[in-house]
Formats: C-alpha cells, sequence, structure tokens
C-alpha cells in the first residue's frame, strides 16, 4: 500500500510561489558575484561574463529572459533589440547609454536602468591621479633607476598639481566630483556645460568658475573631458581644437571613444604641444595594437578601466540588481 502525505508546508508553498514568479535574467558581461547571486535568489539567472562575445548564444537567450544586464560592450539595438520579446528591463552596469538603443528599447515597452553615480567617484580618483602622474612625469623612472641611469636632472622639472587650472568638459555627476577633488588639492576649476545655466548652484558649491569651450581650451593647464557620446560631442576635441590648447597642457578622456581624435592627440604628444595625455576610452574597444602611440612621451593608455574598481564594481553591480528586481515585480 502506498501512503502519500498531502501536507503542504510554509516552505513548499514559498518556493511555489518563488518558480510561480521566477523570470529569466541575463547577464552579458561581468557583475560581482554576490550581486548575481542576490538575482539568482529570486529568478533563473544566466550569467557569463562572455555571452558578448557570443553572438548566437547571446540571441537565444535574449529570445527568452525578462531582464538583460549589460555592461557598456553589448549593444542593445538591432538583431538584439529584436530578440528581447518578452524583456521588461535593460540594465546597465555603468552610466553612458550610447550602447543602448533607448528609445527603441522604450519603444517597445522595456525600462532602461543605468547605475547613476555609482562609479563616479572611481573615475574622479583616476582623472586626479591621471593629472599628478602628468603633471609632475617623474613616475616612469622605474627602469633607469634600476640600471643605474640616475634621470634626476632630466626628471627635476616636474610640475605640482596646486595652483593649476583644471578645465572640465561636462559638468555632470563625474564632472562634479572630479571638481571636488581638484579644488582639495588646490586647483583652480573651470567647467564649461552647455546644459547648465552658469549660475547653477553647482558652479559655486564646488568653487568652479563656469567658462565657454574656447576659454576652457584655452586657459586650462589640464582638461578632463565628462560628456555623453551624443551628436554635440562627437568629434569634440578634433586636431583644431587640440593644436588651441595651452602649450604643455594635458588632456584626459575617460567619457568615450569618438569624442577625441586620438591619431591628433599621439601626433601632438610627439610634437610637443601636448604636455601629456591620459585615453581610457577609444572608438573600437578593445583596441587592437596601435602602432601610432609608440614612443609618445607623456602618454597613458588604459583599457577603459577608469570607472571600475573594486568599490566602484561593486556599487554599480548591488544597484543594479537590486533596482532590476524591483522593475520585475
Ligand atoms: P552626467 O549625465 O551626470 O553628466 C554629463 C554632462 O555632460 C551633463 O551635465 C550634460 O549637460 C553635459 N553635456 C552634454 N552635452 C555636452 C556638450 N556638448 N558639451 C559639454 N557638456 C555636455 O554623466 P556622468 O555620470 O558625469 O558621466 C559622463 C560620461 O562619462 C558618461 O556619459 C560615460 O560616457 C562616461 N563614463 C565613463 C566611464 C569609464 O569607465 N571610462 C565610467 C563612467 C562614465
Amino acid at each position: 500500500m502506498i501512503f502519500c502525505d498531502f501536507r503542504i508546508t510554509f516552505a513548499d508553498f514559498a518556493s511555489f510561489f518563488l518558480i510561480a514568479n521566477s523570470m529569466k535574467i541575463i547577464i552579458t558581461e561581468f557583475m560581482d558575484e554576490r550581486a548575481v547571486e542576490q538575482l539568482t535568489a529570486h529568478h533563473e539567472v544566466v550569467y557569463d561574463p562572455k555571452l558578448v562575445d557570443k553572438p548566437a548564444q547571446l540571441l537565444a537567450a535574449a529570445a527568452t529572459c525578462q531582464a538583460i544586464i549589460v555592461r557598456n560592450r553589448t549593444q542593445v539595438r538591432g538583431e538584439l533589440l529584436a530578440a528581447l520579446k518578452q524583456c521588461k528591463v535593460v540594465g546597465r552596469l555603468g552610466v553612458g547609454l550610447d550602447n543602448i538603443d533607448v528609445a527603441g528599447c522604450e519603444a517597445a515597452g522595456m525600462q532602461v536602468i543605468p547605475a547613476t553615480g555609482a562609479n563616479a567617484l572611481s573615475v574622479a580618483e583616476y582623472v586626479i591621479a591621471s593629472t599628478m602622474l602628468l603633471l609632475r612625469g617623474a613616475f616612469a623612472a622605474t627602469d633607469d633607476v634600476i640600471a643605474g641611469r640616475w634621470p634626476r636632472n632630466a626628471l627635476s622639472n616636474g610640475r605640482e598639481t596646486a595652483g593649476k587650472t583644471l578645465g572640465i568638459i561636462g559638468f555632470g555627476g563625474i564632472g562634479q566630483l572630479t571638481g571636488k577633488l581638484a579644488k582639495g588639492l588646490g586647483m583652480n576649476v573651470i567647467a564649461y556645460d552647455p546644459v547648465m545655466k552658469s549660475d547653477a548652484p553647482a558652479f559655486a558649491q564646488i568653487g568652479a568658475k563656469a567658462a565657454s569651450l574656447d576659454e576652457v581650451i584655452a586657459t586650462a593647464d589640464v582638461v578632463t573631458l565628462h560628456v555623453p557620446l551624443v551628436d554635440g560631442t562627437r568629434g569634440l576635441f578634433n586636431a583644431e581644437r587640440i593644436a588651441l590648447m595651452k602649450p604643455g597642457s594635458i588632456l584626459i578622456n575617460t567619457s568615450r571613444g569618438h569624442i577625441v581624435d586620438v591619431a591628433a592627440v599621439a601626433e601632438s604628444l610627439k610634437s610637443g604641444h601636448l604636455g601629456g595625455a591620459a585615453l581610457d576610452v577609444f572608438d573600437t574597444e578593445p583596441m587592437p595594437a596601435e602602432p601610432m602611440f609608440e614612443a609618445c612621451p607623456g602618454l597613458i593608455l588604459t583599457p577603459h578601466i577608469s570607472g571600475v574598481t573594486y568599490e566602484g564594481n561593486e556599487r554599480v553591480s548591488f544597484m543594479i540588481a537590486d533596482l532590476v528586481l524591483k522593475a520585475l515585480k
């Protein structure tokens, strides 16, 4: 004789409820694993940090998901957007939305959620560190010192940071935080933002002067870009504008590729007009081997990492996990 126990416990009920309400979330690029676990506790999760590089698998997974979480490499447009037939939410592990067809997503009923502000401090610290390294110019001497060459005379004209003028292009979240850190170092801060009125409270709060684009370019010792990639910023720092920058000045781009003409930067460094440059973002990412950057003095190149630190990644990942869970309720 078979005895069946049909009693339903609260735990059975809860797990039935969870399964019945479970949705599918796909994560196509790297995310903090503890934030992934937070999502897994509520929904079915497909987490593959390399899914972005497997187009067929990505499209197949996209067809049945209710949420997709991406960084900046996954292009949520065209074929992928069309495949997201059941998707309700696009979580962006970062802030720039140039890899997402936001209007197309919204027209298809999807909410697009960026991690506003979560990695701003990482970017701002990268800008300050690059500023100090490039003005001082003494930190690439390790190999010479190891080899006993002692290049003390050659490095004795490094510049201090205090008293220099930082010109910020785009005075939003990251631009303002960078300005605040720069003021702490005794820098003068001027900023250009065509969307903000010159009497916007942020200028006075930070102690920055509102300036025109031409004024920033002509007077800043260090120019740093914090604008989105849109029609108005594409090609903003072309060869002509770079030539108008102060001799010996420094250009830092952590915003997006296509905003700075990097070939013009390389030429300007080699000619001795620019005194340094830090480039974190490129027209094509990952950037293939690029000989034009070889032997450029005062050049720092990084692989789109200014916003990615241990702490920044944690904040970005948990913010998006929370917001995606809320959006799926
Ligand atoms: P934000 O929206 O807070 O600020 C952008 C500012 O740019 C706004 O104040 C806007 O008015 C201004 N702006 C728009 N068009 C402009 C123009 N033509 N000239 C000057 N200013 C203009 O954004 P944010 O959080 O400060 O981020 C800025 C950009 O930084 C993002 O769009 C993203 O592309 C980039 N970013 C890069 C990384 C990285 O790891 N490299 C990380 C985070 C953000």
